[in-house]
């Protein structure tokens, strides 16, 4: 990629570092290499920075490219150690990203898309629409950015923030490659959210990477699914759950499933009873995520805690693995696409719930 004058140098991979050193400057392929350490290993975010490539050649990288066109233009910093920042692109868009410190990882959580077109109904990001697709370059500097900002260093990455990462596949799998081959985190340790885009997750299937695959359900049953999630108009319940099969036998990677719980939308003992039928006998994991109250026009509503104690015994007596989120970032815009709406200074008409 280039800016109006300057090459961008986070997206390419160290072996195309290698490239453009020698063709650009006729140095030594290592200088490449030596580029990629700084770039996706320390984070650097300038080539005065780059202690150990001669000072010539520091001031000739200077005046032709650019580490990232992109900044960091609103931070938030929460109790509980989450950093919720809005990355500001080369064209003046805006996407979130979270950093999330736990005793044992820290993890972070990234955008693939400016704007999403999916239209769920408790998400804030649904209300702005779509805008376009990120590069591979801007999902890895969102991390690079979050790791600047983090004490200790970034152990896991969810794609669970603005947008649809499976409607923007081959810039995603890029940037994928990027985190585990020059950032040096895990594709275990890497964890995609997706709606349910069914042709899709066949796609993903076929890259073979040992990711996890969430999968967004929210529902058992197409009507209630459908109310929630205007995706399920094009691929229901049952074809979902048939690639989540699937995805398991040509992966070997159970999928987990992301459970959203609204109070008498989805969260009663015939819906967690056909969930639990559904899902029999699918190598998967359920995450139930008990909504966080805001208004909304639907009125949804955070069910009371012996809701989801019902919920989770009817879902475990029938053998299913749960897990239940643990929420954070309650005192900044924690949920996705908040952050955005609010600092364009729009109000936030919907509910402000992950996914
Ligand atoms: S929850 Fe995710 S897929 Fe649904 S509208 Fe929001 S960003 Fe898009």
């Amino acid at each position: 990629m280039q800016t109006a004058t300057k090459t961008v140098l986070v997206g390419l991979s160290a072996a195309q570092l290698r490239a453009w050193v020698s063709e650009t400057f006729g140095e030594p392929a290592y200088r490449g290499t030596q580029l990629a350490k700084w770039i996706y290993q320390k984070a650097v975010t300038t080539f005065e920075q780059m202690s150990d490539l001669p000072a010539a050649l520091r001031a000739r990288l200077q005046e032709v490219a650019v580490i990232s066109p992109n900044t960091i233009s609103v931070i938030q910093r929460s109790r509980d150690g989450t950093v919720k920042s809005l990355l500001r692109l080369a064209d003046e868009n805006e996407v979130e990203c979270v950093l999330l410190p736990y005793d044992d990882r820290v993890s972070v959580c990234l955008s693939t898309q400016v704007g999403c077109a999916m239209g769920c109904r408790f998400c804030a990001t649904a209300q702005g629409g779509y805008t376009r697709n990120l590069t591979a370059s801007e999902i890895v500097d969102q991390l690079l950015h979050l790791q600047r900002l983090s004490e200790r260093r970034i152990s896991h990455v969810v794609l669970m923030g603005m947008g649809e990462p499976l409607l923007n596949l081959e810039n995603v799998v890029a940037s994928l490659r990027l985190i585990h081959d020059e950032v040096g985190i895990g594709y275990r340790r890497i964890t995609i959210s997706t709606v349910g885009i069914v042709p899709k997750i066949y796609a993903l299937a076929e890259y073979d990477l040992p990711i996890t695959l969430a999968i967004s359900l929210h529902a058992p049953d197409d009507e209630t699914r459908s109310k929630i999630m205007p995706v399920n108009r094009k691929w229901g319940v049952d074809a979902l759950i048939q690639a989540a099969r699937d995805y398991f036998e040509k992966t070997k990677r159970r999928v987990t499933f992301e459970y959203l719980l609204l109070r008498e939308v989805n969260d009663t003992p015939w819906h967690a009873q056909e969930l639990a039928r559904k899902l029999r006998g699918v190598p998967c994991l359920v995450n139930l995520i008990p909504f966080n109250y805001v208004p909304t026009p639907e009125h949804f509503q955070r069910p009371e805690m012996a809701r989801v104690q019902r919920f989770r015994q009817i879902l475990e007596q029938a053998g299913i693995e749960v897990t239940q989120r643990v929420e954070r970032g309650h005192d900044i815009d924690a949920a996705c696409g908040q952050l955005r709406g609010k600092h364009r200074g729009k109000p936030i008409p919907l509910a402000l719930q992950p996914r």
